[in-house]
């Protein structure tokens, strides 16, 4: 096989549009061996309390460290096993090295509640709470309550029944969930009162001009307001610039993530992130909504 130069053009990438069954299937035996070799590594965006500066939690991010390739995106590898059983063992593989990382970090006095990405069709498995509970199991000293499960609002849609029986079996055990990418599904007052997520994550479409687009403010107003009507936490993805992080400070939003604040970092470079870091004086000084 050529191999392609750039960072993120990785052969793997060119499997996303090779749908013939035989590229697919050389894709999926060359995840599986990836995964087998240990060759997969989360890293850890920081969220964080805009105004006070507080971490408030990490998403973790897989990427695959590959020895010739370098580091890949998710980007060029989840679409291949969408549909696939492999999906499911790698999205267990990222809760069960989440759950290690939270009690590593445990172990060094620092308390960071874990994000997880949760594929559709993961969502969708009829054993997933006895799954769940496995893995958490295996860790009896990272209590549920530090791990928060995101799951796009489209694909919760795909399968309403199963996501709401599964975000209220995981509430009863202390597992949360948030509804990640919102604004960009159907975003129903009455879908959202069927999925009982305790967080809306707002697309970082919408953080992205919302400087300039005043539709886009007005999206986040609503959204904000939604939030706040039904009772759930708020966050905002994609904070690149101080500007964005006040105006949606301004709005009534305090809970961000953003290459502003942090880009994803290595589990190693976040204890030193977190010592570190303090919000800019612009947002500590904007007063509350
Ligand atoms: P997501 O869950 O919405 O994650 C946010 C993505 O936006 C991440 O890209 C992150 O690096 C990026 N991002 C964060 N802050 C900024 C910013 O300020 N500006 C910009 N332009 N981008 C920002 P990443 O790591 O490439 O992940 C892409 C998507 O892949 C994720 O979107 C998520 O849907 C999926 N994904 C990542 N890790 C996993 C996983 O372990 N399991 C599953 N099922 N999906 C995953
Ligand atoms: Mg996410
Ligand atoms: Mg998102
Ligand atoms: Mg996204």
């Amino acid at each position: 096989q050529a191999k392609l130069t750039g960072k993120n053009r990785f052969h793997v990438f060119d499997a996303v549009q090779d749908r013939s069954v035989r590229g697919q299937h050389q894709t999926l035996v060359r995840i599986e061996q990836g995964l087998e070799r240990g060759e997969f590594v989360l890293h850890y965006q920081p969220k964080v309390n805009m105004r006070s500066g507080q971490l408030i939690g990490a998403e973790a991010l897989i990427r695959w460290q590959h020895p010739e390739e370098g580091l890949v995106g998710p980007a060029a590898f989840l679409p291949v096993i969408e549909n696939h059983p492999l999906a499911i063992r790698l999205g267990e593989w990222v809760i069960g090295s989440a759950l290690a990382q939270v009690a590593a970090w445990q172990g060094e006095g620092l308390r960071v509640p874990v994000s997880v990405n949760i594929g559709a069709h993961h969502l969708q498995v009829a054993d997933f709470m006895p799954r769940l509970c496995r893995l958490l199991a295996a860790r009896p000293e990272v209590p549920p309550a530090m791990l928060e499960l995101e799951v796009l609002e489209s694909s919760a849609l795909e399968s309403l029944q199963q996501a709401s029986r599964v975000i209220e079996a995981c509430a009863e055990i202390g597992v949360s969930f948030a509804l990640d990418d919102f604004g960009t599904g159907y975003s129903s007052l009455a879908y959202l009162k069927r999925l009982p997520a305790a967080c809306l994550k707002i697309d970082q479409m919408f953080v992205r001009d919302m400087l300039h687009d005043s539709e886009d403010r007005a999206i986040l107003q609503a959204i904000i307001g939604l939030a706040s009507a039904f009772r759930r936490k708020v966050i905002a993805e994609g904070v690149e610039t101080i500007e964005q992080g006040a105006l949606l400070l301004e709005l009534g939003c305090e809970t961000a993530q953003g290459f502003y604040i942090s880009r994803p970092l290595p589990a190693a470079d976040l204890p030193g992130w977190a010592a570190g870091w303090l919000p800019p004086e612009d947002w500590r000084s904007v007063p509350r909504a």
